[in-house]
Formats: C-alpha cells, sequence, structure tokens
C-alpha cells in the first residue's frame, strides 16, 4: 500500500495490468507519488476545483491530484489498457474521478467540467504543444480554465518561458505570455520516468490573467507572430512584407526597427503592429 492513498504502488498497478509502455502514445510514466504528489500541489490549492488531466496513464498523477483535494478529475485517455487501473482509483475516490476512453483532441472538456478548472498533465509528447496552443488561444478571454501545470520537454518548457533576444524566444512565448503568467517549477532529468525519456523534462505553471497584458486581435496578433517567426533569420520588413504593402511605415508606427529580427521584438511591440495592422 502507499502512504498518500492506501492504494497498491505504481509498480504494482503496472505488473497487474500489464501496462508495457508505448512509445506510439508517448508513455513515459511517473511511478513515485511523492512527485505526483509535488505536481498537484504546483497546480495551487485545487480545493473546490474541477481538474481535466490528458493521458492519466496508470493515474500516479490522477492520485496525487486526488489526495492534493481537486473536487473532482476528469482523465482522458486514448490507451484503454490503462482502464480497469483508473477503475480501481475510481472506486477508491467515489464520484470524484470520471474517465473517458479516447482522444483529448476530440473531447469537449466542458460537458462534464464545471468552473473553477484547472488543467494539469504529464502530457504525451506527440500533442502536448498542439494541447498546449489550443488551450492558449481561444477568441474570449479569459478562458474556461484558470490555470495549467504542464509536464513537458525541458526545450518546449524553455520556449513558453523564453524572453527577446533568446534563441528559445517565438510564437510560444509569446502565445503563453500575452494572456498568462508562465514559470517554470519542476525541473525533471529522465531517471524520474518509466521507461527514461532521451531528454531531460520541466513543469511549466501557467496562470490565466483576467486581461492579456496589451490589447490586440487574437487572430491578428497570431497571425503577425507566426508569420514573423516563421523566417525569424529575415529582416522584419522582408519577413512580414506580404501581411501589408506599406509594412515598413506599419512597423515603425509600432516603434519596431524594419532592419530588426523577430527574436528582437518585445511582446508590447507585437501586439501594437496587430493593432495597426487590424485597423
Ligand atoms: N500521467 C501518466 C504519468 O504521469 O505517469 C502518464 C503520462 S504519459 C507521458 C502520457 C499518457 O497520455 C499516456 O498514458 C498515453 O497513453 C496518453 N495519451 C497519448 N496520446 C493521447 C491522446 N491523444 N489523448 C489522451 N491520452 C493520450
Amino acid at each position: 500500500m502507499s502512504g498518500i492513498d492506501g492504494l497498491p504502488p505504481l509498480r504494482e498497478v503496472i505488473a497487474t495490468h500489464q501496462l508495457s509502455a508505448k512509445k506510439s502514445l508517448g508513455q513515459n510514466f511517473l511511478l513515485d507519488l511523492n512527485l505526483t504528489a509535488k505536481i498537484a500541489r504546483a497546480a495551487g490549492d485545487l480545493t473546490g476545483m474541477d481538474v481535466l488531466e490528458v493521458g492519466p496513464g496508470p493515474g500516479g498523477l490522477t492520485r496525487g491530484l486526488l489526495a492534493e483535494g481537486a473536487r473532482r478529475v476528469l482523465a482522458v485517455e486514448k490507451d484503454a489498457r490503462c482502464l480497469p487501473a483508473l477503475d480501481e482509483i475510481a472506486r477508491h475516490y467515489e464520484g470524484r474521478l470520471e474517465v473517458i476512453n479516447g482522444d483529448a483532441l476530440q473531447v469537449d472538456p466542458l460537458e462534464k467540467l464545471t468552473p473553477p478548472i484547472a488543467i494539469c498533465a504529464n502530457l504525451p509528447y506527440n500533442v502536448g504543444t498542439e494541447l498546449l496552443v489550443r488551450w492558449l488561444t481561444p477568441t474570449d478571454w479569459p478562458p474556461f480554465w484558470s490555470t495549467l501545470t504542464l509536464m513537458f520537454q525541458r526545450e518546449v518548457a524553455e520556449r513558453i518561458v523564453a524572453q527577446p533576444g533568446s534563441k528559445a524566444y517565438g510564437r510560444l512565448a509569446l502565445l503563453a505570455q500575452w494572456r498568462c503568467e508562465a514559470r517554470i517549477v519542476i525541473s525533471l532529468p529522465p531517471s524520474a520516468f518509466t521507461p527514461p525519456p532521451k531528454v531531460s523534462s520541466a513543469v511549466v505553471h501557467l496562470k490565466a490573467l483576467p486581461e492579456p497584458r496589451y490589447p490586440a486581435d487574437a487572430k491578428t496578433l497570431e497571425r503577425v507572430v507566426a508569420t514573423a517567426f516563421n523566417q525569424r533569420r529575415k529582416m522584419l520588413r522582408a519577413a512580414l512584407k506580404g501581411l501589408a504593402p506599406d509594412i515598413e511605415e506599419k512597423l515603425l508606427a509600432a516603434g519596431i526597427e524594419p532592419t530588426e529580427r523577430a527574436e528582437q521584438v518585445s511582446l508590447e511591440q507585437f501586439c501594437a503592429l496587430a493593432r495597426i495592422l487590424k485597423g
């Protein structure tokens, strides 16, 4: 029995249910329940919150979230082999865990959850960035969630919190920092996972701001940023020339030197340019 909840240790759960890790599903499991409880705590106070978890696998983080007091957890898992293990957790925490066997990209969590909602996950690497971008780019703000606490490959985590002038700075940093506070809260070596991945990982905590830091139309800002960083080594007047015939004037009006490169431009300047382009 394990200390946090009296359920069997995760190694035993994996052996009982024969959950050999599948690479195609990005399966690198966390088997240390002290660590999964720590990740759950990094999500903040979960009392009175519904939690969306993507990819619970054998349920280590799910157990952390429930033990840390989440009101309800909705866990979306693609691999049906994990369902019996998750069912044992659901029975232990009666009425607090619902599991959907499906693809997180296809599920609408709002059909099942009530705000305030936290999202917390050790994400499968193959769909992690796509889910993050989706959660960061709704047209209306604030979004349905209050916080995201997500495990990524270290390199992706660094792109989310990157500052101008750094190599990691780009679309992810701008989308994340425009409407959220973003920071790396836990760093993990490959050995924290079973099986160990090739690279290190990090947990990023994003808190939705009540309003964006600077006004801008979301779709225009996304287009400007995507276009600018698509050709990040070009001068902006060349990289963005398809966006407006008089792009040089518009860049100057936004306080941006047309000969600069995208990685030198601040979030505030990108927002100013998006407002000017929107008209
Ligand atoms: N949360 C568990 C842990 O921390 O040990 C497992 C994390 S593992 C990195 C990713 C999990 O996501 C796997 O259980 C995998 O089957 C699941 N998964 C992969 N693609 C998925 C998808 N599109 N929708 C839902 N779950 C997915």
